[in-house]
């Protein structure tokens, strides 16, 4: 069968938003400050802004915010960085970029990293707790943010998935010293490209940032630390600054498209849980279900043209790069790795659509 409904699609269909995108380009185009141009300015502030913080770092990609943030904090080699299991590789490669060591601690039910099994994994070692705010829902950041305080500890949140996100009303970036997002195209607030941003109150760690997201330079002429150039570019910046007031609408659709999924699948698979009573409001950029039929559900689904992906196959601390020497615990992890399916969520996709995906699943399980 053809493919009836996609996974994610990155075209702009919305006439209105491509010419404002093109206009933001023209505008940059013509007054030629291609780099640290004032979009980015405007960019950054607007971001700090929605993230309830005083700065922001535009930079080149969500990866580049984890690696530089974790620079910027000045951990290296000998410093241990306690993060999840289950996550893009990036949030494990920025630690080890910076000559640090990855602890893998376990998740709970909720795909995001579990509290006691990150104080289990504390050592004198431990130098930062690095959380992912895994599928657009914020982690239990007042276990979290206790623990940091009590053992003296940095907390970096990776917010790539998470944007607008919040939790009894903060919004994610805005718990740790450092909140790291990407604003790659899938991700809920995206960009035509590559970017990134960091957030923070701490003006020192903006400055460093700043030098660290341009070679190190601390201004155009001397270089206070070996880094690579990993700043935002003026025309992202534009067409992010463009699409801003278009993200709240992004996050109604797929969390009314969660709602309908949420009401006709809970009889038949594990789906995903907004707790309110916690204060949550989730942004969906993935909508995960677990079943212990998952691979057989995937290939149905897949013939009956509906695109579904596992994000993510391997736990991090299973992958070629990280498991002949891996160190965490993470049992629960690895038993949901094997459960878990991303069902289509994104904001191109209507009710009908929706509907479709769940009279698929409910057949597949015979109801
Ligand atoms: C997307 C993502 C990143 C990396 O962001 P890029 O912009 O693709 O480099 C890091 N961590 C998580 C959890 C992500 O989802």
């Amino acid at each position: 069968m053809e493919l009836r409904v996609r996974f994610l699609d990155l075209k702009v269909t919305d006439d209105v938003e491509r010419r404002e995108l093109l206009d933001a380009t023209e505008t940059a185009l013509k007054h030629g400050v291609l780099v640290n141009g004032p979009e980015v300015d405007r960019f950054e502030a607007l971001f700090a802004q929605a993230c309830g913080r005083r700065f922001s770092i535009g930079v080149n990609s969500g990866t580049d915010a984890l690696f530089l943030g974790l620079k910027a904090l000045g951990i290296g080699p000998g410093d241990e960085v306690i993060t999840t299991a289950l996550s893009w590789i990036a949030t494990a490669n920025a630690i080890r970029l910076n000559g640090a060591t990855p602890v893998f601690a376990d998740i709970g039910e909720d795909l995001n990293v579990d509290p006691e099994s990150v104080a289990s994994l504390i050592t004198p070692a431990t130098k930062a707790i690095l959380p992912v705010h895994y599928t657009g829902k914020i982690c239990q950041m007042e276990k979290l943010t206790a623990l940091a305080k009590a053992h003296k500890l940095s907390i970096v949140e990776d917010a790539a998935q998470a944007f607008s996100a919040t939790r009894r009303g903060t919004p994610a970036g805005g718990f740790g010293v450092l909140g790291c997002f990407s604003l790659n195209p899938m991700k809920v607030f995206a960009a035509c490209g590559e970017a990134g941003a960091i957030t923070t109150n701490s003006e020192e760690l903006r400055d460093r940032l700043h030098a660290l997201r341009y070679n190190g330079m601390r201004n155009r002429e001397v270089c206070i630390e070996a880094s690579h150039n990993g700043r935002l570019d003026t025309i992202h910046a534009a067409m992010l600054l463009a699409r801003f007031p278009r993200v709240k609408k992004v996050v109604e659709v797929r969390r009314r498209n969660a709602e309908l999924y949420q009401k006709a699948l809970a009889d038949v698979v594990r789906i995903p849980v907004e707790k309110t009573s916690d204060g949550e409001f989730d942004v969906f950029y993935t909508y995960i279900i677990k079943t212990e039929r998952r691979d057989e559900l995937k290939a149905f689904l897949e013939r009956e043209g509906v695109e579904t992906k596992i994000h993510h196959m391997y736990l991090m601390p299973e992958q070629p790069a990280y498991r002949d020497n891996v160190r965490g615990h993470f049992p629960n992890a690895a038993k949901l790795a094997r459960q878990i399916l991303c069902l289509p969520i994104h904001e191109k996709l209507n009710p009908d659509d929706i509907a479709y995906v769940i009279r698929c699943i409910r057949r597949f399980f015979g109801r």
